[in-house]
């Protein structure tokens, strides 16, 4: 599995593994356990989180997993994410859903994700979701104590436009390394609004979630979807590739702003087929060829 070098002491897997969906597996934790170490053989070593996934209950599930073989937190790289406020039967005092990205809220999600998780470090924490009353002062606080304490090695965003990105990267003395956006055929907002230009233009590798479109492409009767699948069986079989599934992961793989695709599904086969579309080449004209079936018409 490709490695991708994020920083001068930090490199993630390619490919990354979403725990988003996670309690919806319903299984016990040795099943996690079982499911962590078969994503570490694939190469797969990157995990990626959100304090409010499962309602707050995720990063207990893989904490309490990576409990029974605390020697695996070294062979892995965790990414979690804090900053959306959501009212949960978990967080009683959660009065309405909003975000919060000041130094005590993001200082208290950091430590109950540390505590959830059972670790002593998070890799990498994003701020989820640009907050449109974020004191840019007071996150930078954050993370400077964060980072000062060993509790947060590096950070990063979510869903930031560029403008987003930059104005809370110039309050800060460090790079921020990634910005985690949804990326795949289906979607081109972040291809088309400047967003991977950005990335490209700072050298900012990006984590693409939802890949699949959270299983749109496949599922959708919409017309995108259909023309999407169609045009994707074609060159899938021109490819002589396991599903079209490969065919979308190599889209967004040969795209040249190291793209990292975070693989949503808890089901090891489809995990090590999406791990096996990094060896599959695109060329132009198949590129565009899925860009223009999402576009629903040719390039200018
Ligand atoms: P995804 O891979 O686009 O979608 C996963 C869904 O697609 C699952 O329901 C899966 O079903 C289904 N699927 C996968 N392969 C399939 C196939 N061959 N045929 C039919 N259905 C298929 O990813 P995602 O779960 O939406 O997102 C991935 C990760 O991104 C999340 O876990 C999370 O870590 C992150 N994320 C971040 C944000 C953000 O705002 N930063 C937002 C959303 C997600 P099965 O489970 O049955 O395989």
């Amino acid at each position: 599995m490709e490695r991708v070098q994020l920083t001068n002491d930090l490199t993630f897997s390619r490919f990354i593994h979403g725990l988003w969906r996670l309690s919806d597996w319903n299984q016990s934790k040795e099943e996690t356990l079982k499911l962590i170490e078969e994503v570490l053989e694939t190469g797969i070593t990157t995990f990626d989180h959100a304090d409010i996934y499962g309602s707050y209950t995720c990063e207990d599930l893989f904490g309490e997993a990576l409990a029974l073989k605390p020697s695996l937190r070294e062979k892995m790289e965790i990414v979690t994410k804090c900053g959306i406020v959501l009212p949960s039967t978990n967080r009683p005092e959660h009065k309405t859903h909003h975000y919060n990205t000041s130094k005590k809220h993001i200082m208290e999600s950091a430590e109950n994700s540390l505590t959830s998780l059972k670790t002593d470090y998070i890799d990498v924490l994003l701020i989820h979701r640009p907050d449109p009353f974020m004191d840019p002062e007071q996150t930078a606080e954050a993370f400077n104590q964060l980072h000062k304490e060993g509790k947060v090695r590096h950070f990063g965003v979510s869903n930031f436009k560029s403008h987003q990105f930059s104005m809370l990267q110039s309050y800060l003395d460090f790079p921020l390394i990634t910005n985690q956006i949804e990326l795949s055929p289906y979607v081109l907002e972040n291809f088309q609004d400047g967003t991977i230009d950005h990335a490209l233009q700072n050298r900012i590798p990006p984590m693409a979630w939802s890949p699949l479109a959270g299983g749109e492409i496949f599922s959708s009767d919409d017309e995108k979807a259909a023309r999407l699948r169609s045009t994707l069986e074609k060159i899938r079989a021109e490819k002589d590739a396991d599903g079209i599934d490969q065919i979308i992961y190599a889209w967004l793989l040969n795209h040249p702003s190291r793209i990292m695709p975070i693989i949503g599904s808890g089901k090891l086969d489809r995990i090590r087929t999406a791990a096996a579309a990094q060896d599959i080449h695109l060329n132009h004209d198949q590129w565009f060829e899925i860009l223009q079936s999402s576009m629903g018409h040719d390039v200018p």
